[in-house]
């Protein structure tokens, strides 16, 4: 495994309060609209700075085009999925609730039990018990034989305790492993074929000069930016190739409640609710995720005893992909960033779940909702190198194998074909399990 950042303990990710030396936004440069987004160079990628949300998918996201004539279908179905996404929960141990399964139908319980929600879910979940649930995640709600219980201190990208599962917590037997061999400070430049529809070898750049190392099979997992550009300095062209960046537009609004004290859950983010998730509305407005946090980045209210009534939420609302919004490299192989903006279609989505924020959240005592503004990011980079049934329509086929350069797999959130208003990285994995037991002859490629 060659790995563009250094390995980096934990104690030292805390000590220097930064997940990596390198900062993502100096990789690239942005034209268009500046927009950050956020990923960490390092070993164990995005699993060092996440915050450990884990929902799957809603079994609709995989047919937004058969549903709802909007983006495309996916060419995987959540039945398909279901069996790796145990799996990736089995692998991080994840929280969360039985009775979730209603929206994402599951085979067997989560393997740790859910958080504890905040005094605002509780009166959600007695009024809506069919769309409000305990948020899943990967931040432990017991001790495990790696993790401490997650204590709700809110700074997850950094937790003092490491209570999330992260490569460096969770992957020990992957390191240790004497046939897995990680070179770090290895930065891929391309990867070279030796054919029409294969690659032989990889050229990498270390400290002592470039390199290369060859490949029978080559698994791609640099993220959503910089898995195209390596590709596009490989000079594997394909009109989709890099184009179709996107993630959720996300927006924050303060509950300020009347007279119910809040912030008594087990961990930063305890509600997830779908009252604005899915339905026929999706064929013209994006659908839209609330989350409840337990936390208060607002800081606490300032009148004598009721410093605890408020309720901070985000807003995660679906997008379209839009080829304008890509990766190119210019001819020195330096990588930029072209960013448009979000579809009308997300716009749309925003605008309707902030109309109907006071409806969903009649069960509390709202004393006024107060937008927050649009997030500059969700930190959700994807679609890139979208999967899909043939090459017309996708960069890699449902296999996740490159439709030219079939012993090409790629694997992270460049491959997702739509943006769905969930937080990606538990389905990325749940993809990667899949197309490894693909790879290794054990499910079948149909
Ligand atoms: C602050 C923050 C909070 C987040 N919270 C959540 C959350 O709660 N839930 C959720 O689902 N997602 C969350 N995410 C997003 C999540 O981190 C990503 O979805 C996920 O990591 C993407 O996985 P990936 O494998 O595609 O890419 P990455 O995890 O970014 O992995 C790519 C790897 O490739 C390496 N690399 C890059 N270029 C090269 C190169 N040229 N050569 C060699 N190696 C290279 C990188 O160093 C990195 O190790 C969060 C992200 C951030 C930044
Ligand atoms: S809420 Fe606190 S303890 Fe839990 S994962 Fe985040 S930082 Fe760690």
């Amino acid at each position: 495994m060659l790995e563009r950042g250094p390995y980096r303990p934990w104690d030292a990710q805390l000590e220097s309060n930064e997940n990596s030396v390198v900062p993502s936004n100096s990789t690239f440069r942005s034209i268009g609209k500046d927009k950050p987004w956020n990923f960490t160079i390092g070993y164990g990628g995005g699993t060092n700075c996440w915050y450990g949300t884990t929902p799957r998918l809603h079994p609709s996201d995989f047919r937004l085009k058969s549903l709802y004539g909007r983006g495309r279908d996916w060419p995987v179905s959540y039945e398909e999925m279901e069996p790796y996404y145990m799996a990736a929960e089995e692998i991080m141990d994840i929280s969360g609730p039985e009775d979730i399964r209603i929206i994402s139908p599951r085979s067997r319980p989560y393997p740790q039990p859910p958080h504890k929600f905040s005094a605002a879910d509780r009166l959600m979940k007695k009024a809506q018990p069919d769309r409000h649930f305990v948020m899943p995640t990967a931040r432990a709600r017991v001790a495990n034989a790696q993790r401490p219980q997650c204590c709700a201190t809110f700074r997850c990208n950094l937790c003092p305790v490491h209570a999330k599962f992260t490569a460096l917590n969770g992957f020990r037997h992957i390191t240790e492993n004497p046939n897995v061999r990680i070179l770090t400070e290895a930065e891929v430049i391309e990867v070279e074929r030796s054919g029409a529809s294969s690659v032989s070898t990889v050229r990498f750049r270390h400290a002592s000069g470039e390199q290369r190392v060859g490949c029978d099979l080559c698994v791609l997992g640099a993220n959503a930016i910089h898995s195209p550009a390596i590709l596009l300095r490989s000079g594997i062209g394909h009109p989709l190739l890099g184009r179709g960046l996107n993630e959720q537009l996300g927006y924050a609004v303060e509950v300020l409640l009347d007279g119910l004290d809040n912030l008594d859950g087990s961990t930063i983010t305890t509600g997830a609710n779908y009252s604005l998730y899915d339905g026929a509305f999706r064929s013209e407005h994006g659908g839209a995720f609330l989350v409840f946090d337990n936390r208060f980045p607002y800081g606490v209210r300032t009148e004598i005893g009721r410093w605890r009534q408020t309720l901070a939420m985000n807003v995660t609302v679906e997008d379209e992909l839009r080829n304008e919004n890509r990766v190119s490299v210019d001819s020195s192989g330096n990588v930029a960033v072209h960013f448009q903006g979000h579809s009308a279609y997300a716009a749309r989505g925003a605008e309707r779940s902030l109309g109907l924020l006071p409806e969903v959240l009649a069960p509390l005592p709202v004393e006024k909702i107060v937008f927050k503004g649009y997030r500059p990011s969700e930190s959700h980079l994807q679609g890139t190198l979208r999967m899909g049934r043939n090459r017309a329509d996708s960069v890699v086929d449902r296999s996740q194998v490159h439709h030219g350069i079939r012993n090409l797999i790629v694997v992270g959130t460049s491959v997702l074909p739509t943006c769905p208003p969930v937080a990606p990285s538990l389905t990325a994995a749940a993809l990667s399990l899949r197309a490894a037991d693909i790879a290794a002859g054990k499910a079948p490629s149909w």
